[in-house]
C-alpha cells in the first residue's frame, strides 16, 4: 500500500532531517516556493518495510520540542485542522530532557497527542510508523479485495531490532 505523506513545519524544527531519514537516500528538490510549500519535496520514502511517497494522503506537522509552540505551529496546526487532512504532528528534538515541557504545550494545538521523535538519531520511528500505518489502513479498507491482496506484502512491518 503506497500513500502519500507532505511533512510539513517552520523553518529549522527539522524537516529536511526527518525527511532524508524516512527516505534514506538524497533526492531532488521539486519545489521550493515560500511559505508553507517551501520546503516540499518527494521522493518514495520507507519507514520500516512501509512504504510511501512524500505528499498527500497523510500530512505530519513537524514542530521543536525544545524550543515549544510557537504562533507558526499554531498557524500551521489551524490550517491542517481546516483542510480536513490526516495530521500526525511530531515532536522533534526529543533525545533530552530540553523537550519535555515543549511536547506538554503541544496539545494545545488541537491535533492530539504529539508523537516524540529524533529525527537526528533516529529515535520514535516505530510510533511515528504506527501513526503511518493507521492510514495506510484506513486507505486499504477502501480498496476492492484484489487490490487489497497486492498491497498487504509491502505494508507488513519487519520486527525492530
Ligand atoms: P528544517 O528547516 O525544518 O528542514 O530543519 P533541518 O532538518 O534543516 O534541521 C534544522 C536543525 O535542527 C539542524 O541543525 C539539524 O541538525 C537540527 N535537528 C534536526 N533534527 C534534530 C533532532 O532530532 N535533534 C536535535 N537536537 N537537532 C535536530
Ligand atoms: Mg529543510
Amino acid at each position: 500500500m503506497t500513500i502519500t505523506v507532505v511533512i510539513i513545519g517552520r523553518p529549522n524544527v527539522g524537516k529536511s532531517t526527518l525527511f532524508n531519514r524516512l527516505v534514506g537516500q538524497r533526492v531532488a528538490l521539486v519545489d521550493d516556493k515560500p511559505g508553507v510549500t517551501r520546503d516540499r519535496r518527494s521522493g518514495e520514502a520507507n519507514l520500516f518495510g512501509l512504504e510511501f511517497r512524500v505528499e498527500a494522503d497523510l500530512a505530519l506537522l513537524v514542530f521543536d520540542a525544545r524550543a515549544g509552540i510557537t504562533a507558526l505551529d499554531e498557524h500551521f496546526a489551524r490550517w491542517l485542522r481546516r483542510s480536513g487532512k490526516a495530521v500526525a504532528l511530531v515532536a522533534n528534538k526529543c533525545e533530552g530532557r530540553e523537550a519535555e515541557a515543549g511536547l506538554g504545550e503541544a496539545y494545545a494545538l488541537g491535533l492530539g497527542q504529539a508523537i516524540p521523535v529524533s529525527a537526528e538519531h533516529g529515535l520514535g520511528m516505530s510510533d511515528l510508523y504506527d501513526a503511518v500505518a493507521a492510514v495506510a489502513g484506513k486507505a486499504e479498507e477502501a480498496l476492492p479485495d484484489e487490490a487489497l491482496e497486492e498491497g498487504e506484502a509491502e505494508a507488513e512491518a519487519p520486527d525492530e531490532t
